[in-house]
């Protein structure tokens, strides 16, 4: 497969070349047709999968018949940094076309936005609240925008933009196309999807193996040592910026205190907290103030914290999934990140499921001078010698009702 296949203007190829892109990625094979064909979609991908392009390109090809000069796409993106991105590659892809991008945020000075806007440009690529300011100051027009784009929609729920989004909504023509990207479908997510696409073609992009920069390893522990083998590893191990999963938000606050009270700089994350104290958390975080920060799944989502060194998953995730998205928050751009996973006996079944995505055996560690007491760590493996198939039985004997117990759990209380 390359650029080629998809009938795009050679002004567009030549930005795709200057790139360097040659061969698609699996969500610019699947989407960039049917954004073609004009079709809503319904993208389901992380950040990283290529899904900018995904939609840029064949906007750019729309762009090239019609009016210029005048907004006929609006990207909305929850952070400034993605808007950035995703103006810079709108400027980079289409540079030869003659498309012209603005980008709008929140935090810096109005006057050049609003200056770039009069100047005219057929994509804005913008964070929801200072699009509406600008909208209410007159300085922007929405009523000729032909295609939508949400990206990183349940990172905007996390971050409280709906109500803007669902404000934003209103002020653009009803006939349009809509291009509605997530990486996970909530409920709120899936709900909003459902009201303004209309019969999208989904694009999802399976399980994607978690960056190789990463390197995992299984700690065998009973859950009642947990919190003593947590604090002897984080006095054994260098580490700089700790993120801890736990499964519920209750376990979450129960041991960022616990920390604390040992004197260790860290925060909690969770859903029981509202939007300032949790921004308070990630800023506190970003900016070195909290060393640790204990989260939950659901909460972690909306985190953009760079250069994390470990993760440590006090309470192994329900999903593969999960575990996916739990490491790839650290080992980014060329650093090598460490994730440690706590295993409970009844855990096997889902180190199995994660082993198998990874394609390799995760190594299982002790943490030396540690007093396991009664239990013994290194019987949670399968004896070499042992005939594969007895253990694998008795684990999926275990592995069923566990994990489902685990999430029936977790969906109550996370
Ligand atoms: P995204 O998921 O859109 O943030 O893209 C992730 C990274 O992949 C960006 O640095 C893109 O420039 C890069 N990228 C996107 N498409 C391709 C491709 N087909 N080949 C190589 N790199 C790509």
């Amino acid at each position: 497969m390359n650029f080629e296949q998809f009938s795009l203007d050679p002004r567009i190829l030549a930005g795709v070349k200057a790139a360097g892109y040659t061969t698609p990625t699996p969500i610019q094979e699947q989407a960039i047709p049917v954004v073609r064909e004009g079709r809503d979609v319904l993208g389901i991908a992380q950040t990283g999968t290529g899904k900018t392009a995904a939609f840029v390109l064949p906007i750019l090809q729309r762009l090239l018949r019609g009016q210029r000069r005048r907004v006929r796409v609006l990207i909305v993106a929850p952070t400034r940094e993605l808007a950035e991105q995703i103006h810079q590659a709108s400027i980079d892809l289409g540079k030869k076309t003659g498309a012209r991008s603005v980008s709008i945020y929140g935090g810096v000075g109005k006057g050049s936005q609003i200056q770039a806007l009069q100047q005219g440009a057929e994509i804005v690529v913008a964070c929801p609240g200072r699009l509406l300011d600008l909208h209410g100051q007159g300085v922007i027009d929405l009523s000729h925008v032909e295609v939508l784009v949400l990206d990183e929609a349940d990172r905007m729920c996390d971050m409280g933009f709906l109500p803007d989004v669902r404000r934003i909504l209103k002020l653009l023509p009803t006939q349009r196309q809509t291009l509605f990207f997530s990486a996970t479908m909530p409920d709120e997510i899936r709900d909003l999807a459902d009201k303004i696409l209309r019969t999208p073609v989904t694009v999802q992009i399976g399980m994607i193996a978690p960056a190789k920069s990463v390197s995992h390893a299984l700690y065998p522990v009973p859950r009642a040592l947990k919190k003593d083998l947590l604090l002897t590893m984080l006095e054994q191990t260098a580490t700089g910026r700790v993120l801890v999963f736990t499964r519920t938000k209750y376990r979450a606050r129960n041991l960022a205190r616990d920390l604390t009270k040992r004197k260790y700089r860290a925060t909690a994350l969770q859903g029981n907290m509202s939007q300032n104290q949790r921004q308070r958390s990630l800023d506190g975080f970003r900016d070195g103030k909290y060393d640790i920060m204990v989260a939950t799944d659901i909460a972690a989502r909306g985190i953009d914290v760079t250069d994390i060194t470990h993760v440590i998953n006090y309470d192994i995730p329900d999903t593969v999934d999960a575990y996916t998205h739990r490491i790839g928050r650290t080992g980014r751009v060329d650093q090598i990140g460490e994730a440690f996973t706590f295993t409970e006996p009844d855990d096997e079944a889902m180190v199995r499921d994660i082993e198998k995505v990874l394609g390799e055996r995760i190594e299982r560690r002790q943490v030396r001078g540690f007093n396991y007491g009664d239990f013994q760590p290194d019987r949670q493996r399968p004896k070499p010698s042992q005939p594969r198939s007895r253990g694998r039985n008795r684990s999926t004997a275990s592995r069923g009702r566990s994990s489902r117990q685990r999430r029936k759990h977790s969906t109550a209380t996370n």
